[in-house]
Protein backbone atom coordinates (compact mmCIF):
# COMPACT_ATOMS: atom_id res chain seq x y z
CA UNK A 1 0.00 0.00 0.00
CA UNK A 2 0.99 3.56 -0.76
CA UNK A 3 -0.60 5.35 2.43
CA UNK A 4 -0.07 3.98 5.87
CA UNK A 5 -0.34 5.81 9.54
CA UNK A 6 2.68 8.05 10.16
CA UNK A 7 4.69 6.15 13.09
CA UNK A 8 4.79 9.40 15.63
CA UNK A 9 2.04 12.11 14.69
CA UNK A 10 -1.87 11.33 14.60
CA UNK A 11 -2.17 11.45 10.29
CA UNK A 12 -1.04 9.80 7.16
CA UNK A 13 1.94 9.48 5.24
CA UNK A 14 2.46 8.53 1.72
CA UNK A 15 5.74 5.95 1.09
CA UNK A 16 7.52 8.11 -1.18
CA UNK A 17 7.31 10.97 1.47
CA UNK A 18 7.89 8.04 4.42
CA UNK A 19 10.96 7.23 2.54
CA UNK A 20 12.23 10.67 1.90
CA UNK A 21 11.35 11.73 5.97
CA UNK A 22 12.94 8.65 7.49
CA UNK A 23 15.95 7.58 5.10
CA UNK A 24 17.16 4.05 5.50
CA UNK A 25 19.79 2.32 7.62
CA UNK A 26 23.25 3.04 5.75
CA UNK A 27 25.83 0.11 4.74
CA UNK A 28 28.15 0.85 7.58
CA UNK A 29 27.76 -2.54 9.98
CA UNK A 30 28.03 -0.62 13.72
CA UNK A 31 24.96 1.67 12.24
CA UNK A 32 22.39 1.26 14.61
CA UNK A 33 19.53 3.23 12.62
CA UNK A 34 16.34 1.48 13.73
CA UNK A 35 14.00 2.83 10.83
CA UNK A 36 10.27 4.20 12.94
CA UNK A 37 7.42 1.81 11.13
CA UNK A 38 4.16 3.28 10.14
CA UNK A 39 1.21 1.29 10.62
CA UNK A 40 -1.83 -0.13 8.49
CA UNK A 41 -4.67 2.07 8.42
CA UNK A 42 -6.96 -0.90 8.21
CA UNK A 43 -5.29 -3.41 11.00
CA UNK A 44 -2.45 -1.26 12.91
CA UNK A 45 0.09 -3.71 12.69
CA UNK A 46 3.43 -2.43 12.04
CA UNK A 47 4.41 -2.20 8.41
CA UNK A 48 7.69 -2.22 6.63
CA UNK A 49 8.95 0.19 3.94
CA UNK A 50 10.21 -0.66 0.72
CA UNK A 51 12.01 1.85 -0.99
CA UNK A 52 11.50 2.56 -4.52
CA UNK A 53 13.38 1.29 -7.59
CA UNK A 54 13.17 1.20 -11.21
CA UNK A 55 9.84 0.12 -12.01
CA UNK A 56 8.67 -0.70 -8.43
CA UNK A 57 7.14 2.61 -6.40
CA UNK A 58 7.99 3.06 -2.95
CA UNK A 59 5.14 1.20 -0.54
CA UNK A 60 4.46 -0.14 2.99
CA UNK A 61 4.25 -3.84 3.27
CA UNK A 62 2.59 -6.48 5.75
CA UNK A 63 4.94 -9.00 7.58
CA UNK A 64 3.59 -12.62 6.30
CA UNK A 65 2.10 -13.72 9.61
CA UNK A 66 -0.13 -10.84 9.48
CA UNK A 67 -3.95 -11.18 8.67
CA UNK A 68 -5.00 -8.19 7.09
CA UNK A 69 -7.90 -7.87 4.94
CA UNK A 70 -5.60 -5.60 2.48
CA UNK A 71 -3.49 -8.75 1.26
CA UNK A 72 -6.74 -11.17 0.39
CA UNK A 73 -8.80 -10.14 -3.14
CA UNK A 74 -12.15 -9.82 -3.38
CA UNK A 75 -13.32 -10.16 0.19
CA UNK A 76 -11.81 -12.90 1.50
CA UNK A 77 -11.70 -14.39 3.86
CA UNK A 78 -15.51 -14.02 4.19
CA UNK A 79 -16.82 -15.28 0.93
CA UNK A 80 -15.06 -18.65 0.84
CA UNK A 81 -16.94 -19.62 4.04
CA UNK A 82 -20.26 -21.36 3.53
CA UNK A 83 -22.63 -21.29 6.73
CA UNK A 84 -22.10 -24.04 9.25
CA UNK A 85 -25.09 -24.37 10.18
CA UNK A 86 -27.57 -23.44 6.79
CA UNK A 87 -30.97 -22.13 7.34
CA UNK A 88 -32.57 -22.93 4.02
CA UNK A 89 -35.72 -21.83 5.09
CA UNK A 90 -34.86 -18.57 5.79
CA UNK A 91 -32.40 -18.72 3.00
CA UNK A 92 -35.37 -19.55 0.38
CA UNK A 93 -37.67 -16.59 1.87
CA UNK A 94 -35.09 -14.19 2.02
CA UNK A 95 -34.02 -14.94 -2.06
CA UNK A 96 -37.99 -14.47 -2.71
CA UNK A 97 -38.18 -11.20 -0.76
CA UNK A 98 -34.96 -10.03 -3.10
CA UNK A 99 -36.11 -10.86 -6.05
CA UNK A 100 -39.33 -8.72 -4.74
CA UNK A 101 -37.17 -5.93 -3.85
CA UNK A 102 -33.81 -6.20 -6.40
CA UNK A 103 -34.56 -2.95 -7.38
CA UNK A 104 -34.16 -1.33 -4.01
CA UNK A 105 -30.82 -3.58 -3.64
CA UNK A 106 -29.71 -2.18 -6.99
CA UNK A 107 -29.94 1.39 -6.57
CA UNK A 108 -28.22 1.10 -2.66
CA UNK A 109 -25.59 -0.61 -4.31
CA UNK A 110 -24.90 1.35 -7.41
CA UNK A 111 -25.56 4.70 -6.07
CA UNK A 112 -23.90 4.35 -2.22
CA UNK A 113 -21.18 1.64 -2.68
CA UNK A 114 -20.33 0.65 -5.98
CA UNK A 115 -20.35 3.49 -8.55
CA UNK A 116 -20.34 2.37 -11.92
CA UNK A 117 -22.04 -0.97 -11.21
CA UNK A 118 -23.11 -2.59 -14.41
CA UNK A 119 -26.10 -5.01 -14.90
CA UNK A 120 -23.96 -7.84 -15.26
CA UNK A 121 -21.53 -7.24 -11.91
CA UNK A 122 -25.00 -6.97 -9.87
CA UNK A 123 -26.09 -10.09 -11.08
CA UNK A 124 -22.30 -11.88 -10.67
CA UNK A 125 -22.96 -10.84 -6.98
CA UNK A 126 -26.02 -12.68 -6.82
CA UNK A 127 -24.46 -15.75 -8.77
CA UNK A 128 -21.66 -15.78 -6.23
CA UNK A 129 -24.22 -15.62 -3.65
CA UNK A 130 -26.03 -18.42 -4.38
CA UNK A 131 -22.27 -20.63 -4.70
CA UNK A 132 -21.82 -19.82 -1.50
CA UNK A 133 -25.06 -20.41 -0.27
CA UNK A 134 -24.80 -16.81 1.57
CA UNK A 135 -28.72 -16.75 1.74
CA UNK A 136 -28.95 -19.12 3.98
CA UNK A 137 -26.81 -17.56 7.12
CA UNK A 138 -29.42 -18.16 10.04
CA UNK A 139 -30.00 -14.21 11.08
CA UNK A 140 -29.70 -12.59 7.80
CA UNK A 141 -31.65 -9.69 7.32
CA UNK A 142 -32.65 -7.84 3.91
CA UNK A 143 -31.57 -4.83 5.05
CA UNK A 144 -27.58 -6.45 5.29
CA UNK A 145 -27.53 -8.25 1.89
CA UNK A 146 -25.87 -4.87 0.01
CA UNK A 147 -22.77 -5.64 2.40
CA UNK A 148 -22.55 -8.82 1.97
CA UNK A 149 -23.08 -8.92 -1.94
CA UNK A 150 -20.16 -6.04 -2.67
CA UNK A 151 -17.50 -8.44 -0.25
CA UNK A 152 -18.13 -11.71 -2.81
CA UNK A 153 -16.31 -9.79 -6.17
CA UNK A 154 -13.65 -7.16 -7.27
CA UNK A 155 -14.89 -4.62 -9.45
CA UNK A 156 -12.36 -3.79 -11.97
CA UNK A 157 -13.11 -0.78 -14.61
CA UNK A 158 -13.41 -3.29 -17.35
CA UNK A 159 -16.73 -4.77 -16.05
CA UNK A 160 -18.22 -1.72 -15.16
CA UNK A 161 -20.81 0.45 -16.57
CA UNK A 162 -19.73 2.73 -18.96
CA UNK A 163 -22.50 5.89 -19.51
CA UNK A 164 -22.68 6.85 -22.87
CA UNK A 165 -19.74 9.53 -23.74
CA UNK A 166 -18.31 9.55 -20.69
CA UNK A 167 -15.33 7.69 -19.01
CA UNK A 168 -16.57 4.90 -16.23
CA UNK A 169 -14.72 3.80 -13.50
CA UNK A 170 -11.14 4.62 -13.19
CA UNK A 171 -9.81 2.64 -10.67
CA UNK A 172 -10.29 -1.13 -9.05
CA UNK A 173 -12.60 -1.52 -6.16
CA UNK A 174 -12.23 -3.86 -3.04
CA UNK A 175 -14.21 -3.55 -0.12
CA UNK A 176 -13.06 -5.57 3.19
CA UNK A 177 -14.47 -4.79 6.65
CA UNK A 178 -12.03 -4.10 9.75
CA UNK A 179 -9.97 -6.49 10.73
CA UNK A 180 -12.07 -7.71 13.52
CA UNK A 181 -14.69 -9.20 11.42
CA UNK A 182 -13.42 -12.81 10.52
CA UNK A 183 -17.02 -13.97 9.78
CA UNK A 184 -20.06 -12.64 7.55
CA UNK A 185 -22.15 -13.01 10.68
CA UNK A 186 -20.18 -10.76 12.79
CA UNK A 187 -22.24 -7.84 10.40
CA UNK A 188 -25.56 -8.43 11.90
CA UNK A 189 -24.25 -10.44 15.15
CA UNK A 190 -21.44 -8.24 16.95
CA UNK A 191 -22.14 -5.14 18.42
CA UNK A 192 -21.14 -1.57 17.13
CA UNK A 193 -21.61 -1.47 13.48
CA UNK A 194 -18.48 -2.80 11.61
CA UNK A 195 -17.14 -0.02 9.34
CA UNK A 196 -17.33 -1.20 5.31
CA UNK A 197 -14.02 0.49 3.62
CA UNK A 198 -14.13 0.40 -0.13
CA UNK A 199 -10.23 0.27 -1.63
CA UNK A 200 -9.47 1.81 -4.80
CA UNK A 201 -6.51 0.25 -6.77
CA UNK A 202 -4.45 1.25 -9.32
CA UNK A 203 -5.86 -0.74 -11.84
CA UNK A 204 -2.66 -3.75 -13.41
CA UNK A 205 -1.11 -3.12 -16.43
CA UNK A 206 -2.43 -6.36 -18.23
CA UNK A 207 -6.49 -7.15 -19.05
CA UNK A 208 -5.74 -10.49 -16.75
CA UNK A 209 -3.29 -8.75 -13.99
CA UNK A 210 -4.78 -7.90 -10.66
CA UNK A 211 -3.80 -5.39 -8.55
CA UNK A 212 -1.14 -6.06 -5.70
CA UNK A 213 -1.34 -4.17 -2.56
CA UNK A 214 1.25 -2.34 -2.71
CA UNK A 215 -1.06 -0.57 -5.82
CA UNK A 216 -3.48 0.57 -2.90
CA UNK A 217 -3.92 4.03 -3.64
CA UNK A 218 -6.79 4.77 -1.05
CA UNK A 219 -9.05 3.64 0.94
CA UNK A 220 -12.32 5.26 2.57
CA UNK A 221 -14.75 3.96 4.90
CA UNK A 222 -18.33 4.27 3.93
CA UNK A 223 -21.34 5.85 5.66
CA UNK A 224 -23.55 3.00 5.99
CA UNK A 225 -26.57 3.08 3.56
CA UNK A 226 -30.00 5.21 4.35
CA UNK A 227 -31.79 3.70 7.42
CA UNK A 228 -35.09 1.78 5.79
CA UNK A 229 -33.78 2.30 2.08
CA UNK A 230 -35.78 -0.65 1.66
CA UNK A 231 -39.35 0.95 2.16
CA UNK A 232 -38.56 4.20 0.00
CA UNK A 233 -40.68 4.62 -2.96
CA UNK A 234 -39.84 1.87 -5.87
CA UNK A 235 -36.32 3.80 -7.88
CA UNK A 236 -36.34 4.56 -11.35
CA UNK A 237 -34.16 1.75 -12.99
CA UNK A 238 -33.32 1.85 -16.77
CA UNK A 239 -35.21 -0.44 -18.51
CA UNK A 240 -32.32 -2.45 -20.22
CA UNK A 241 -31.83 -3.36 -16.35
CA UNK A 242 -34.90 -4.20 -16.05
CA UNK A 243 -34.89 -6.70 -18.70
CA UNK A 244 -31.96 -8.00 -18.25
CA UNK A 245 -32.51 -8.94 -14.36
CA UNK A 246 -35.83 -10.12 -15.25
CA UNK A 247 -34.15 -12.73 -17.71
CA UNK A 248 -31.68 -13.86 -15.12
CA UNK A 249 -34.62 -14.62 -12.41
CA UNK A 250 -36.27 -16.43 -15.20
CA UNK A 251 -33.38 -18.80 -15.25
CA UNK A 252 -33.45 -18.97 -11.82
CA UNK A 253 -36.15 -20.47 -9.82
CA UNK A 254 -34.74 -20.38 -6.58
CA UNK A 255 -35.90 -17.18 -6.40
CA UNK A 256 -39.45 -18.10 -7.13
ZN1 LIG B 1 -3.14 -4.19 7.51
Amino acid sequence: MRVAKHPFENRDIEAAVFGKTFGNQTADENDDFVQPRARCRTCNSELSFVAAKTRRIAHFRHRNDVFCPTKYPAGQPYVNLIPHAPDDVAGAALRQEFRRRWKWHYDAIQRHLVPFLSTKEFLALLGIANEHRSWDYVGLTQEMIPYCLVLMADFPPGTGYVPKGREGRKLWFRFWYEHRMTDLRDLWIVDGDPVLHRASFQPPATKRGRPAYEDLIADRALHPLPANFLEADAPAVPTFVVEQVDRWFTNHPEFE
